[in-house]
């Protein structure tokens, strides 16, 4: 049902959706702006497009000249990947209007979902545990913003329902703190989101971060693929993930498998997408969902032997999973670290060309990355240039093959994160057990 299908995006995600269509038979067109012209995946597709300036706003971001490529080229589906449009609900409404299938769920799900107050509501009648908080947004009132936090209990923290990216969010120890921090949450939100509209909740503080895989199909068939810790984080951003999450029982897995494919059911899901929890004293606690593929998917393709790029284009051509829940073992354990092109010390984005690349290899090791040698990376996008996934039988070989793996690795030119990873890796404590989400900025300020 799905002869030609447009990338809208770039990097490594671009050739991870190349790949998948060349597995399925079907031609690609990669979109691209002007500094992306010079691109692995843009000559391997069956032909491209540039859509704009090397600025994303223009170019990737640009709903009118992504659709208009997808017309141009008489293609049937578009594939937004990650980031970029693929949470923005206007444009897949766009997609499906212009006579296009999107590569995702429907519009409306994603914008249930893409409004947190919502979707904690939704969430909480589908029975999905979330964290204590408002129940809904904060009055305009002091008295009342007061009390709610007090019942709640210290600390709190006060989110922007149009949040993301870790930007929105505010968190209040005591009293005497709490009406301005919720005006300044407020204004902030105004200004990054355009919606004032703000919620308070615990604050939990020291929990993991642990989310849940689903496919779901237009029969109505859900699978959950199974969980992934994902607490090795700076400033809110991911840096590395495993599969499945240590130290969770099996039977709390099950337990939690199931409400998620409830939920799912509840709202007519379709497609891939992610329930992220905090996980505290043996607890889950909803925070969100992501509508989308994740940058940490090849964890779970590791340990379930499903690919999650093929199965996402199946789902939106009409066709049924090609497993059901009692199919599904995870086997083994999967560790992926994030390649960034960034300065070790201050974080900071290292664009620049790279002179020398060497990926590592051997068993158990895959490289997803876009780059090669003389590659430039651009200054306009995030930071990430790789993804190198180890898998082994255990928690303790994968990460073994990890440390081995990026040893290994050399990306010469530019400055990487590859040394900060290889010391996450090595740590004794996070050999030992998985650590909680404030671990790693603990660390890099010692
Ligand atoms: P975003 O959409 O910006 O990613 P999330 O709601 O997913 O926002 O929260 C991002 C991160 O903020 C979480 O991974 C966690 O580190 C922290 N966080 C959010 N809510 C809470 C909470 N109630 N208690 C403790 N930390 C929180």
């Amino acid at each position: 049902m799905i002869d030609k299908l447009v990338i809208a995006n770039r990097g490594e995600v671009a050739l991870r959706i190349l790949r998948a269509c060349g597995e399925l038979g079907i031609r690609t067109v990669a979109l691209h702006s002007e500094a992306d012209a010079d691109t692995k995946y843009v000559r391997l597709a069956s032909e491209s497009v540039c859509i704009g300036p090397p600025a994303a706003a223009g170019s990737y971001l640009n709903i009118p000249a992504v659709i208009a490529a997808a017309e141009v080229t008489d293609a049937t589906a578009i594939h937004p990947g990650y980031g970029f449009l693929a949470e923005n609900a206007d444009f897949a409404e766009h997609v499906e209007q212009s006579g296009f299938i999107f590569v995702g769920p429907a519009a409306e799900t994603i914008r249930l979902m893409g409004d947190k107050i919502s979707a904690i509501d939704a969430m909480q009648k589908a029975g999905v545990p979330c964290v204590p908080g408002s129940n809904g947004s904060l009055p305009d009132n002091a008295d009342e913003i007061m009390r709610i936090a007090s019942d709640i209990g210290y600390p709190i923290i006060i989110k922007a329902t149009a949040g993301g990216g870790g930007k929105g969010m505010r968190v209040v120890h005591t009293e005497a703190a709490l009406l301005n921090a919720w005006q300044l949450t407020r204004s902030e939100a105004q200004a990054a989101f355009g919606n004032d509209t703000v919620y308070m909740e615990r604050y939990l503080e020291k929990p993991r971060h642990v989310e849940f895989q689903v496919l779901a199909d237009t029969q109505g068939e859900v699978v959950i693929l199974g969980d992934r810790d994902c607490s090795m984080q700076r400033r809110h951003q991911k840096v590395l993930e495993e599969a499945p999450a240590p130290g969770i029982p099996d039977e709390m897995r099950a337990e939690m498998s199931e409400r998620c494919a409830n939920a799912c059911r509840q709202i007519g899901y379709r497609g891939a997408g992610t329930f992220e929890f905090l996980y505290e004293n043996g607890e889950f606690f909803f925070i969100e969902m992501n509508t989308r593929l994740q940058v940490e998917h090849p964890i779970t393709e590791a340990i379930t032997g499903i690919d999650i790029v093929c199965e996402q284009i199946k789902i939106a051509a009409g066709e049924p999973l090609c497993v059901t829940q009692k199919d599904i073992r995870l086997q083994g354990h999967a560790v992926e670290c994030r390649i960034n092109a960034e300065n070790a010390i201050t974080f900071l984005p290292s664009p620049g060309t790279i002179t020398r690349y060497h990926p590592p290899g051997g068993p158990g090791v895959r490289v997803d990355s876009h780059i090669f040698n003389d590659y430039r990376v651009p200054p306009y996008y995030d930071s990430l240039i790789a993804k190198v996934i180890t898998y082994g039988e255990n928690r303790e070989q994968a990460l073994q093959r990890m440390s081995g793996a990026l040893r290994e690795m050399v990306v010469d030119g530019i400055d990487t994160n590859i040394q900060l990873q290889q010391r996450i890796v090595d740590d004794a404590a996070f050999r030992r057990q998985p650590l909680d989400i404030h671990y790693l900025e603990r660390q890099l300020s010692s």
